[in-house]
């Protein structure tokens, strides 16, 4: 399976630009996102349970798999903070913790980089991504988040937005324009997982 130069996301037939049809139809706002492994099998399991049976120990062995794979890409790139795409208050008080956040500080702590957990707020609950086109899950992401207290601290700066799964990477991209239009330098993108693109041409 090839992986994305660009977003991360594994496929078939990228070509030979190594770029999948839809960064090269559009450049995302962040430089490169990565993820450590497609989301499936037993990387989709450990995830389903992390989130969803509460098991927040496993934020210490996934963070560490997705800190890895940043200090392994990108050797010399300096972040002046990590940064968790933030989960709706409500639904992390259901969920009883916020699990991008939990990576987010193991990933932090690993790569000796301050944490910026108030960078990004969602200020806004949004329907589940999952149920929505791609045309409405864009739309439905507007103006779903706000640059927090920490983000004027990071002006100018290159920080690491980090989140569990990319799959369309709407979530991502909107997190991405509203810490540019804070402005923020540039952004780079880590996930434990990332979904399989099946339409290259
Ligand atoms: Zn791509």
């Amino acid at each position: 399976m090839d992986i994305c130069e660009v977003c991360g996301r594994f496929g078939i037939g990228f070509g030979e630009t190594g770029i999948c049809r839809e960064c090269r139809a559009e450049r995302p706002p962040y430089v490169l996102a990565r993820a450590v492994a497609p989301y499936e099998g037993p990387v989709r399991d450990a995830l389903h349970i992390f989130k969803f049976a509460g098991k927040r120990e496993l934020a210490h062995p996934l963070g560490e798999l997705m800190a890895g794979l940043v200090a392994d890409l990108y050797p010399y790139r300096t972040f002046a903070a990590v940064i968790p795409v933030p989960l709706h208050p409500a639904r992390a008080r259901e969920r009883r913790f916020d699990q991008a956040e939990l990576l987010a500080g193991v990933i932090a702590r690993y790569l000796r980089i301050p944490l910026a957990g108030r960078a990004l707020r969602r200020i806004r609950e949004t329907p589940s991504q999952t149920t929505l086109t791609r045309g409405n899950r864009l739309s439905n992401l507007s103006g779903a988040f706000a640059a927090g207290e920490d983000a004027r601290r990071l002006e100018g700066k290159g920080v690491l937005l980090v989140d569990d799964v990319y799959t369309t990477g709407a979530t991502v991209r909107e997190c991405c324009h509203t810490l540019q239009q804070a402005g923020i330098g540039f952004v780079y993108v880590v996930t434990l997982a990332t979904g399989i693109v099946r339409d290259t041409a």
